[in-house]
């Protein structure tokens, strides 16, 4: 007669397996430092192959584990944005299951370094490409894009253009030659959400509906940051006028489908720090675009801004009002006495107005949400830059 198996043949039996399987895998990759608690072998995930490795340090004189090290926001491109920059239409990603379903069940995920191309299956002792447009299409549906909210290992997300309702999509184009950049990139990030931030408090002041805004999206181009910098230049010429957009726009649509009517796309491009390459600002049908220094400039979240940050936040203000159906004051209004006052004649935030006709346009459009509480987690301007409205 069998004996049934005790309580310790069971754990010695599962001990030995343990033991076999973390002799039988791989090294874990330990090129980069760990950033996440439970990431033993600094894989860039959590997944069975942290116990073994903590067993194989324990007990078969494996390596350490790697060392726990916090990341500085904008380090290495993990960062909180806001409250403000919502992010809850962006899906995250199971790679480690993208691996598997790409190489089959003994497939490792690894990542050889920090940046969103590190990601690799291991197979054996090979790596290979992941294909992580596939693996958004696997876990979310044929309708979803793939995007990155930097260009950090963890920013990869699964991205439904069609979901959000009425919100302002901001999408940060970055040159070739700063692709590989990932603190500059996210150093660029927080720097145009800080030009954006001032454009959304604008208008909700001026117009007393919340305009919504996504955590900014990064796309990589295959224009240099020279290149991108001379079609701003070039738009000084009314023959070349629009250039700059017209790039912008088939970058933007090489890789994302065109927006619905849902949304209105901010774009601007990263060169490096370009805060002197201002030329270009341009906007249409639901594409309103921003030269360079958009992401460029730190600026501050309330209080007055110098020429740099007002004028950036004019060029995204100005075209973003076009996309909402604005056409240019003085024109609209002519003979106005305060239309030139008007973020669409030549106003600069914080001042700039708007004529209470172009306020009631902008409160018909369905990108103007109720204001939800004070300030509905906006930075509000100061009631005495308010008070410089034109509400007639
Ligand atoms: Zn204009």
């Amino acid at each position: 007669m069998k004996k049934p198996m005790t309580t310790q043949r069971l754990v010695v039996g599962i001990f030995t397996w343990i033991v076999f399987v973390t002799w039988l895998s791989p090294p874990p990759v330990r090129a980069q430092e760990n950033v996440r608690n439970g990431d033993i072998d600094g894989s860039g995930i959590i997944d069975i192959s942290d116990p073994l490795a903590l067993l194989g340090y324990l007990f078969l004189g494996g390596p350490p584990p790697t060392p726990l090290v916090c990341p500085t926001p904008g380090d290495c491109g993990i960062d909180e944005p806001p409250a403000s920059f919502e992010s809850q239409y962006y899906g995250s990603l199971d790679l480690e299951k993208a691996a598997r379903e790409q190489y089959g069940f003994l497939a490792r995920l690894v990542s050889t370094g920090e940046h969103l191309y590190d990601w690799k299956a291991r197979v054996g002792r090979e790596d290979k490409p992941l294909d992580i447009r596939r693996a958004v299409t696997n876990q979310y549906g044929a309708g979803w894009s793939v995007v990155s909210t930097g260009v950090h290992r963890f920013d990869w997300k699964a991205f439904r253009l069609s979901d959000p309702d009425f919100v302002v999509l901001p999408v940060m184009l970055v040159a070739s030659d700063k692709f590989w950049d990932i603190a500059g990139v996210a150093r660029a990030v927080i720097r145009y959400r800080s030009v954006l931030a001032r454009v959304q408090g604008w208008y909700q002041n001026r117009v007393e509906g919340r305009l919504r805004f996504l955590q900014p999206l990064v796309l990589s181009t295959s224009l240099t940051s020279a290149q991108w910098n001379e079609l701003s230049a070039m738009t000084a010429q009314e023959s070349t006028r629009y250039v700059l957009l017209n790039q912008c726009i088939q970058s933007h649509e090489n890789l994302l489908p065109a927006p619905g009517n849902n949304l209105r796309v901010a774009l601007s491009v990263y060169t490096g720090d370009s805060a002197d390459v201002w030329l270009g600002a341009a906007s249409t049908g639901r594409y309103a675009m921003a030269p360079p220094r958009a992401t460029s400039l730190d600026c501050p979240a309330l209080g007055p801004l110098d020429s740099f940050c007002a004028d950036a936040a004019y060029a995204i203000g100005h075209e973003l009002g076009h996309t909402f159906g604005l056409g240019h004051t003085c024109d609209e209004y002519p003979g106005h006495p305060r239309c030139s006052n008007s973020i669409m004649q030549t106003g600069r935030p914080p001042e700039a107005i708007l004529l209470q006709r172009e306020i009631c346009i902008l409160l018909a459009s369905p990108f103007f949400h109720p204001l939800t509480g004070a300030g509905g987690g906006v930075a509000m301007e100061s009631p005495v830059a308010a008070l410089l409205g034109d509400r007639r």
